[in-house]
């Protein structure tokens, strides 16, 4: 297909990934100039330039890939460019996905160093190339993984983007040092707990007070403090004890008379829990961390942290014993899983018990005030067993209309299709360039304070608000992300619903046990606020006829 100049018309690509932004010889307008002069020299009009800037190569997800796809769709494009086959994706897969999508639309991708013609060897060689580039990438990591490791075992500590709280880096940021005042404080914390058996929530508003930046700038949390309990980094041990636990040469260099804390390394590997991509874009990846066996892991000494093992063990005991689970295991929460919602804070709400063995009163209450972050002011407990029959009466009842149910979903999942794909590119760019803009302003704030023009304190603080921006938008680009697997789920979910509880007669829909009526719960994606007085609401999707939801007001 060709204008009416005869010359084809063509979509310039160009993508660097946020690691290559820094390194030469990969920037964006380099590859721009040398599609550029090929386009020109080839005669070709040149429709669009469009880049990926920061972009990793092992997803389709890319707002310039994103609206690429959206125009060839759309005719009138014969060729799509960039310069290597890596480029446009590191997996053959993702490569091959859209080179067919972009043929139905008469339009072609290549890379600079492919061939015009498509023979069987020039596909192949196509094909060789970008798992090349796919293996390359698995190879470079492995490297880096084999030099880390022979560190370790070399009794060097890894460093990751800040300290264990209580320690510093070295000079060369390859061992720790004790950093006395903040390592007085984790000691205390271990005596609170577990010497006078203080809860975790006061230790951790405690540890605000007396530091409000906490381990990385930014305050305290639950899950911190009770990994920095579980922590042998924390647990000193004599000389004796230490050698048996590491490398043997670095247990050779270590003097009998002191005590260590052991850092460990190669304790856990991360397995990517992968679903075959459904439809093409889905492409993202979660990761599991798997602890590997024992004798895989690798000790090193770190210097003592004057935290007996006694101490340690006593608070590991205490800890343990408060996550153990409650009383409240004896009772089944039909609505927990998600269901209940502080209106106040819009965090999920917690259950808790009171009364007697004999008489218990079982609640539905906001938790998170325990959250220091949080500091939610709803205290509203809500009787369970009135809840969960109110709101099933609601449910049950919506479910007796299947036809109605069928088409709200049917509508909503229309709608929402359709805000995904006018939302997506727009507003991934834009969170895109946010973290972008970020980065450069943190190398910038770096240079400010090595010059001298602002002190460490400033800097601190400045990175600090930058770490937010970063964090926001990466959730934003996440979200966004989500939404397409959210549609998937939606449909799921509501054809069990239809065919599975929608047929049931009234009688045995008010046979279902509780655990089943959770799940029906869950499949419906029903909502329950409580606010702090006043009505609570439910938020019912799908069970109007027009799509959407439709909410109501419960009467306790
Ligand atoms: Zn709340």
């Amino acid at each position: 297909m060709e204008n009416s100049n005869g010359s084809r018309r063509i979509i310039l690509y160009a993508r660097v990934s946020s690691e290559e932004q820094a390194k030469k010889g990969y920037s964006l307008s380099g590859q721009l100039r040398v599609l550029r002069e090929h386009a020109e020299e080839a005669n070709h009009e040149i429709l669009e330039e469009v880049v990926d800037d920061g972009y990793e190569g092992d997803s389709l997800w890319r707002p310039g890939i994103d609206s690429i796809r959206r125009r060839v769709s759309e005719g009138g494009v014969d060729l799509v460019l960039a310069t290597e086959r890596d480029r446009i994706a590191r997996k053959r897969g993702y490569a091959f996905v859209l080179e067919e999508e972009f043929r139905e639309h008469g339009c072609a991708l290549r890379a600079l160093e492919d061939k015009e013609e498509e023979s069987a060897e020039e596909l192949l060689m196509r094909a060789i190339k970008d798992d090349f580039a796919e293996y390359e990438h698995a190879k470079i990591a492995q490297r880096t993984f084999s030099k880390k490791l022979e560190k370790a075992r070399g009794g060097e500590i890894i460093a990751g983007r800040s300290p264990n709280y209580g320690f510093r880096y070295n000079e060369r940021r390859n061992g720790y040092l004790v950093d006395e005042e903040k390592m007085s404080l984790v000691r205390r914390t271990f005596e609170m707990i577990g010497r006078e058996g203080k809860t975790s929530y006061s230790v951790v508003r405690w540890l605000e007070g007396v530091d409000p930046f906490g381990p990385t700038g930014k305050g305290w949390n639950l899950p911190y403090v009770r990994k920095m309990i579980f922590n042998d980094l924390y647990r000193s041990l004599s000389f004796e004890e230490v050698k048996d636990r590491v490398p043997p040469e670095v247990a050779a260099r270590l003097d009998p008379h002191k005590s260590y804390g052991i850092w460990w390394y190669n304790r856990r590997r991360f397995e990517p829990k992968r679903t075959p991509p459904k439809t093409p874009g889905d492409f993202k990846r979660k990761y599991k961390p798997i602890e590997k066996p024992r004798d895989e892991w690798i000790g090193i000494p770190v210097p003592d942290p004057g935290i007996s093992a006694e101490l340690a063990d006593a608070a590991r005991t205490r800890m343990k014993r408060n996550k153990a689970p409650s009383k409240n295991g004896r009772r089944y929460w039909e609505l927990s899983g998600g269901v209940v919602r502080c209106a106040e804070c819009g965090y999920v709400m917690g259950t808790t018990s009171s009364g007697t063995p004999t008489n218990d009163y079982f609640y539905y209450r906001c938790r998170s005030k325990y959250n220091v972050k949080s500091g939610c002011t709803n205290g509203r407990g809500v009787r369970a067993d009135a809840l969960e029959r109110e709101v099933w009466e609601i449910v049950s009842s919506a479910l007796r209309h299947p036809d109605r149910l069928r088409t709200g979903l049917e509508k909503t999942v229309e709608y929402r299709r359709e805000s995904l794909t006018t939302m997506p590119d727009g507003q991934l760019a834009r969170w895109a360039a946010e973290v972008q803009k970020a980065k450069a302003k943190r190398a910038r704030y770096q240079d400010q304070e090595a010059e001298g023009l602002m002190t460490r304190e400033e800097l601190r603080t400045k990175l600090t608000e930058l770490d937010e921006t970063v964090d926001l938008a990466e959730a934003e680009i996440r979200i966004l992300r989500g939404r397409e697997k959210a549609i998937r789920e939606l449909q799921r979910s509501g054809e069990e619903l239809l065919e599975r509880y929608a047929r049931l007669v009234p009688e045995e829909l008010d046979d279902l046990s509780p655990a089943e009526r959770r799940h029906v719960h869950q499949l419906l994606q029903i909502e329950v606020w409580v606010p702090h007085e006043g009505e609570i609401s439910i938020r019912l999707p799908f069970v109007t006829d027009r799509g959407g939801f439709r909410s109501e007001k419960l009467a306790s």
